[in-house]
């Protein structure tokens, strides 16, 4: 069975309780397609949250059905609070989005079946993935910072090793 909730350009699908997010409209690589929701900030994440700071979390609401792919076709600015496309996308597709781009270490992770050939399988936020993946995506700015802290707390774990 499936029911779909209209908004003005996006649309969510529910199949077998599985939920996705569809566009009625083609947009073009860099265009902006809505706004983040940003009315309920929390401090701690959950299913229906998106990352836009160290330590804030927003409920994006219908954007929640927005699913995760290792290959998306669009990304959340945290910056910007904007869902923009970094593809060409036609009517009709599924919207999906590189979790780990806004998601340091998620309340929920769960195996990726993405498909892609770079598929990072396991979705449980940046923190643990390797540099050498995350420098191919798209990443905001409080991800970027918490990589830096990491890798710096390394370096002084492997000095200590060393002295
Ligand atoms: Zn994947």
């Amino acid at each position: 069975m499936t029911a779909t909730t209209m908004m003005e350009t996006l649309s969510i699908k529910t199949e077998n309780k599985f939920r996705t997010l569809v566009t009625k409209r083609a947009y073009a690589k860099g265009e902006v397609i809505c706004p983040i929701p940003s009315e309920n900030i929390m401090d701690k994440p959950n299913r229906f949250t998106v990352q836009i700071a160290r330590d804030r979390h927003t409920h994006v609401g219908k954007l929640a059905a927005l699913n995760h792919s290792c290959d998306p076709n669009v990304i959340l600015d945290t910056e910007t609070m904007q869902m923009i496309a970094c593809k060409d996308i036609q009517k009709g597709e599924e919207l999906y989005f590189f979790y780990p781009s806004t998601e340091w270490q998620m309340d929920a992770p769960f195996i990726c079946l993405c498909g892609a050939s770079n598929c990072i399988h396991v979705v449980a936020g940046a923190r643990f993935l390797p540099l050498s993946t995350l420098e191919h995506h798209y990443l905001n700015p409080h991800i970027r910072e918490e990589m830096i802290d990491l890798l710096n707390a390394t370096k002084q774990n492997l000095t200590k090793l060393t002295t």
